[in-house]
């Protein structure tokens, strides 16, 4: 699905001075290398804090517990994601409100966030899936209206833009109160172990994460708080600051290659090819397709007979795995449960040769001849 061994190929110089560094440093954990990432984050994104923590699960975790909420108030969150962004609500005692998506963004919209908010609602994660942005204004303005939080899981869309109505811009993971990424290496900015950030332009809020990331103490061994211990390594920051030099270059490159899948597929009348919202760019962490007519499964037996490999991305609805069936008793959602049954993900990512692009076009186009 990526092809992680030439992207290192093509910055080994780079990388592997960085690393050294850290090495002969002997800084291995903080220091000046974490700083400098944070502050390289920073800067790209335009947010004033940037606090790295472990991976994007624990700064989903971390974000939640800045916030001060009490066992049983509702988190809104898409049931169409990854687990971690309801299995930290539920590990916090909290409960998470789980509500369908959009049939073409495969996001959360304003409208079905807000209908689902009751007097006990505290807070909305909306998800920036694949790699493009929920409508944040939207959401923002339903969640003023309403007093909420709102912390965005932007572990795969970071880099993408946010056009206001107004024409202004913003970097995804900015405009809520809270947002969070996963630095995991299949992500767009990807590290060589496990990582995660949490940015904030709330300078309260940032104190407070800093503090429950580090065992909750605001000074070396006076514990104000129960916290955790998340930590970014350094080797990986170091990893990080040579990366996010190229991020932008490399959304350019995933688009390149999802431009030359919807060319191709334009015309395929059993497939929907990825919807662009117009209020966001798209970084394209996945190229997610729907395919109709109950074909899904056949489609990806075959490429998979082809070596072509796909991914599913997500099978099953939250509130259908068993740890989560608990937290939902509703009416099924119509369009997660569409979702589950038609998306098939193609391989994409920052190195795809023409041939190998070339390849995969052929086969989801014999499928259909
Ligand atoms: C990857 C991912 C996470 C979790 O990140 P980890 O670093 O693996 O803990 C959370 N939410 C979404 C949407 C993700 O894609």
């Amino acid at each position: 699905m990526v092809d992680l061994k030439t992207q290192y190929a093509n910055i080994k110089e780079e990388i592997d001075t960085a690393i050294q560094e850290v090495l002969d440093s002997a800084y291995y954990v903080g220091g000046p290398k974490v700083a400098a990432f944070g502050a390289s984050l920073e800067k790209y994104l335009g947010v004033n804090h940037v606090i790295p923590c472990a991976n994007g699960t624990d700064a989903l975790q971390i974000a939640l517990m800045a916030l001060g909420l009490e066992p049983g108030d509702e988190v809104i969150v898409p049931a169409h994601t990854y687990v971690a962004t309801a299995e930290v609500i539920a590990l916090l005692r909290l409960s998470p409100v789980m509500v369908d998506v959009d049939k073409d963004s495969m996001n959360v919209t304003a409208e079905l966030v807000e209908r689902a908010i009751t007097p006990r609602t505290k807070a909305i994660v909306p998800v920036h899936l694949y790699g493009q942005s929920a409508d944040m204004e939207g959401i923002m303005a339903v969640a003023q209206k309403h007093n909420l939080f709102v912390v965005e899981d932007n572990a795969q869309a970071i880099g993408a833009d946010f056009t206001f109505s107004n024409g202004k811009k913003k970097k995804t993971g900015t405009i809520g109160h809270i947002g969070c990424t996963s630095f995991y290496p299949a992500k767009n900015l990807g590290c060589y172990g496990d990582g995660g950030a949490i940015f904030t332009n709330d300078s309260e809020l940032a104190q407070k994460i800093k503090m429950i990331a580090n065992h909750g103490q605001s000074r070396r061994y006076y514990h104000d708080e129960i916290g955790c211990n998340s930590r970014l390594d350094a080797i990986q920051a170091a990893v990080l600051d040579v990366k996010l030099k190229y991020l932008d270059e490399y959304a350019a490159a995933r688009n390149a290659v999802a431009n030359a899948y919807d060319r191709a597929f334009a015309n395929i009348q059993g497939l929907k090819t990825p919807y662009r919202s117009k209020f966001t760019t798209h970084v394209f962490h996945q190229y997610t397709l729907q395919v109709l007519d109950g074909k899904r499964d056949e489609l990806q037996a075959f490429l998979a007979e082809k070596e072509i490999p796909t991914m599913i991305y997500y099978p099953v609805p939250l509130y259908k795995q068993k740890g989560f069936a608990k937290f939902y008793h509703g009416d099924v959602l119509p369009v997660t449960e569409y979702l589950s049954d038609t998306v098939i993900s193609l391989p994409i990512h920052t190195e795809m040769s023409v041939e190998v692009q070339e390849k995969i076009i052929a086969g989801v186009m014999s499928f259909f001849e």
